[in-house]
């Protein structure tokens, strides 16, 4: 076990730090569906060192947990044990990445009708522009209309092309990305086993 040694002796520090903090519910709460934190606690040994503890919120001030404390190495055992029973089996992943893979050639579908939606209606003001134009040459329209209205094309060809700028094609990226999560949680244990504590 790893922990925060900021602390100088004799020093009181209230907040600890583990890792685990944060990730760990009381299991004889949950029985009765009650969610409750275990939080961590210091005791200095007799002969130097410290001793440290896990313990259900609820086991505070009386607050209606009885579960008892439990020594943060024990914890963490049982915690790497766990990470042996919660794989994703062969099976499942499977099945992921194919509804992955069907996803985003969906998505790539969508994106790129969507692309072709946004170049059609930026062709559809250029014809526009090109007709006001014409209109101006001929004097047909009062030239304070014209300008109000090539404004307003403007404006819209610049909303339109911020949009395309956004339509993403290649989703290899996040694909891939998905695809090692997948890969990874094959085998959860060996993940928790290597990672470094951070
Ligand atoms: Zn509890």
């Amino acid at each position: 076990m790893r922990l925060d040694e900021h602390g100088v002796a004799g020093e009181r520090r209230r907040v600890h730090h583990h890792y685990l903090k944060g990730s760990l519910f009381c299991g004889k709460d949950r029985v009765d569906g009650v969610v409750r934190r275990m939080i961590i606690q210091r005791t200095p040994g007799r002969h130097g060192g410290d001793y440290w503890y896990f313990f259900c919120i609820g086991n505070q001030k009386n607050a209606g947990c009885h579960s008892p404390h439990l020594n943060a190495d024990r914890i963490e055992e049982a915690v790497v044990e766990y990470y042996k029973r919660i794989a994703f089996s062969p099976q499942f992943i499977a099945v992921m990445q194919l509804a992955l893979d069907d996803m985003l050639a969906e998505t790539e579908a969508t994106q790129r009708l969507y692309k072709k939606h946004l170049q059609d209606q930026l062709k559809d003001l250029d014809t526009k522009e090109t007709n006001l134009l014409s209109l101006a040459e001929d004097g047909a329209l009062p030239q304070a209309k014209i300008r109000s209205r090539l404004t307003d094309i403007k404006r819209e060809r610049d909303k339109l092309e911020a949009e395309l700028g956004k339509v993403q094609l290649d989703l290899s990226a996040s694909a891939e990305f998905l695809t090692t999560c997948l890969e990874l949680l094959r085998n959860p244990y060996r993940l928790y086993k290597g990672a470094s504590d951070n």
